[in-house]
């Protein structure tokens, strides 16, 4: 299995740092965020050491998206909260600070006012469209 020896959470998968951990098994793991935004704030990761989804296998993302959807209704039914959002970030300006790929599980309250949220604002649908026809060139 592809591992990285600089890698902070390839160090958590070897059990050479310590962590709050959910669940594993062979292909994944479930552990606690170190610094939580909320009660509840946890990690999903591929224990295969991929920095990105760009370089990622689609079988190791997908069994992290299974663990993701079991552990997001875990923590659901754990921490008083009014949702939950799944996020996951690909680069610094995406703001990745971690270079191997995970799933962030949040739980959010209406009101918490944590920056990734945007107000809902039309788009162009000329432009929407031709920014479609872009994407599925790639797909
Ligand atoms: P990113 O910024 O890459 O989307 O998220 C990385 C996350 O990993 C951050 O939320 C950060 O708190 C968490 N993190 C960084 N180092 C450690 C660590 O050593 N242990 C744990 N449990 N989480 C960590
Ligand atoms: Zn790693």
């Amino acid at each position: 299995m592809a591992s990285d020896p600089n890698c902070i959470f390839c160090k958590i998968v070897a059990g050479e740092i310590p962590s709050f951990k959910l669940y594993e098994d062979d292909e994944t793991l479930a552990f606690m965020d170190i610094n939580p935004v909320h009660d509840g704030h946890c990690l999903v990761i591929p224990k295969a050491h991929s920095p990105n989804v760009m370089e990622i296998g689609p079988e190791d993302f997908a069994a992290a998206a299974r663990l993701a959807a079991k552990v997001a209704k875990a923590v659901n039914a754990a921490v008083s909260c009014d949702g939950i959002n799944l996020m996951q970030a690909n680069g610094e300006g995406a703001g990745q600070s971690v270079g191997h790929v995970h799933l962030h599980i949040i739980p959010r309250q209406k009101a918490d006012g944590l920056l990734f949220n945007w107000e809902p604002k039309p788009g162009e649908r000329g432009h929407i469209a031709s920014v479609a026809a872009r994407i599925r060139e790639f797909l």
